[in-house]
């Protein structure tokens, strides 16, 4: 199929050809047709697949007719991060080459003031994030009665960052008329909850079923040490033994773990930066620029500021951390191995993690090969201690060796198991804490007492007087 046969305009089509698109993806083939004739749309996509042309090519059709007036934008796209929208408005950039439009980008971390500027001015489209939209509406500088075309995109994320109450007030304040463009790339509960209320009669495009890692993804788990240092050292020597990485990206499940595991790359002789969600908007997108053209070969990066960006050609992703959440892997993964390429990812488990890993296996089907890491602890019962050989494949010598622990420059992390630990997450959800194994920190359960351990009973420091009996 071409683009040819999807209706859209003359005008769209040259864009199209000059941003060097040849035919349309699946999600685009299915999902285009019925948006351009109105109709509400489901989509169940993930990144990588074409889903930001799907709603962004239909949006340019409607807004060809009309103009824009101040603060009241005729099109809506909520994103879940900054860098999802400020993607977003680059695509529209592309692809609007042969419209004169209005676009605005609301996002955290840049000044209300130049902001409003911006929708003072009418904007055709307005990219938004969920919590900075409605800080506008509340200090009165938008309205959201105008808007005719509302896109919801990666709902899913949305609900693991704690946006679905602001969602929902958002898609309250827009008339009951506009049309919906909805994409996840997996549905929960919750999500199909808010696709039953604020959807009408959707048409459900799928790409992919749900929670399906691309086939083109060598995927192996290496059992990890639960202790921070060694853990690290693990990392290097995991990306020390991999030949073919010539970029990657580092997945911790925490913020303050990003920074950790960076810094410890960095002093250890690697090419490495970070990215997470307290880094302000310029920076972080300074980052990825520097990663996107080799400058930097290892992104250490949180769920949330690496969710569906846009980076073609990464070899290797390496899950410092097992996700909390299944769904997160098929994500995290999502990132290599993008459009048929081949591409390896690597993730350290402690026997901890066993139970995240089972609901990783169990949701997308596949029993990922796991190899012991030389400090890694046994991963499950099945891997008893084969003697002398325990921590090797079958054949494996010492190739995959780890470095010796590293000297005082890895700030020890503190345990994993605190509340405290758990509130440093990106994920505002308080009940992830309750999930991580309980225990006291540093195997301090397992320090075995022998006999009275350091006590000493006072009778046996008595003095003993020779010749009394
Ligand atoms: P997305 O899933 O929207 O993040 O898109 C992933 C990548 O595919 C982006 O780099 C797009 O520019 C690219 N892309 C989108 N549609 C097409 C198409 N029809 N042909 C080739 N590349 C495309």
């Amino acid at each position: 199929m071409s683009f040819d046969t999807l209706g859209l305009s003359d005008n769209i089509l040259s864009a199209i050809a000059a941003a060097g698109f040849e035919k349309p993806t699946p999600i685009q083939e299915q999902a285009i047709p019925h948006a351009l004739k109105g109709r509400d749309v489901l989509g169940i996509a993930q990144t990588g697949t074409g889903k930001t042309a799907a709603f962004t090519l239909p949006m340019l059709n409607r807004l060809e007719k009309g103009r824009a007036r101040a603060r009241m934008p005729r099109t809506l796209i909520l994103e879940p991060t900054r860098e999802l929208a400020a993607q977003v408005e680059q695509s529209f950039e592309i692809i609007g080459q042969n419209h004169k439009l209005n676009l605005a980008l609301l996002i955290g971390g840049v000044s209300f003031a130049d902001q409003n500027k911006i929708l003072d001015r009418g904007a055709d489209v307005l990219i938004a994030t969920p919590g900075r939209l409605l800080d506008h509406i509340e200090r009165g500088k938008l309205l959201l009665t105008g808007v005719e075309i509302l896109v919801i995109d990666e709902a899913d994320r949305m609900l693991d960052m704690g946006f679905i109450p602001d969602v929902e007030r958002i898609c309250k304040l827009i008339p009951f008329t506009r049309q919906t463009l909805f994409f996840s790339a997996t549905m929960p509960t919750e999500i199909q909850r808010l696709v039953d209320t604020f959807l009408h009669n959707p048409v459900r495009v799928e790409v992919a079923p749900p929670a399906t890692a691309a086939s083109t993804v060598e995927q192996r788990i290496v059992t990890a040490p639960k202790e921070a240092p060694d853990k690290r050292a693990l990392l290097r020597d995991v990306i020390r033994g991999e030949a073919d990485l010539t970029n990657g990206i580092v997945f911790c499940n925490r913020k303050r773990d990003v920074d950790i595991v960076d810094k410890s790359l960095r002093k250890h002789g690697f090419n490495a930066a970070c990215l997470h969600g307290d880094m302000d908007q310029r920076s972080r997108m300074k980052t990825l620029d520097q990663f996107k053209s080799g400058e930097i070969a290892l992104l250490v990066a949180s769920d949330v500021a690496a969710r569906g960006l846009d980076i073609p050609n990464v070899s290797h992703v390496l899950n410092y951390d097992v996700p909390i959440h299944a769904e997160d892997y098929i994500h995290r993964i999502g990132r290599t191995g993008r459009a048929g390429r081949s591409g390896k990812t690597i993730m350290l488990a402690t026997r901890a993690d066993k139970k995240y890993v089972d609901a990783i296996s169990q949701m997308t089907g596949i029993s990922i090969a796991h190899e012991a890491g030389k400090t890694g602890d046994k991963f499950d019962n099945a891997e008893k201690p084969r003697a002398k050989s325990a921590g090797k494949r079958p054949g494996q010598s010492n190739q995959r060796k780890v470095a010796s622990a590293p000297p005082s420059i890895d700030a020890p992390a503190p345990p994993r198991n605190r509340t405290k630990a758990e509130s440093d997450s990106e994920y505002p959800s308080p009940d992830i804490g309750g999930k991580r194994p309980r225990g006291r920190p540093d195997g301090e359960n397992s320090r075995k007492v022998v006999g009275l351990g350091d006590h000493m009973p006072a009778f046996l420091a008595r003095p003993v007087r020779p010749g009394t009996k």
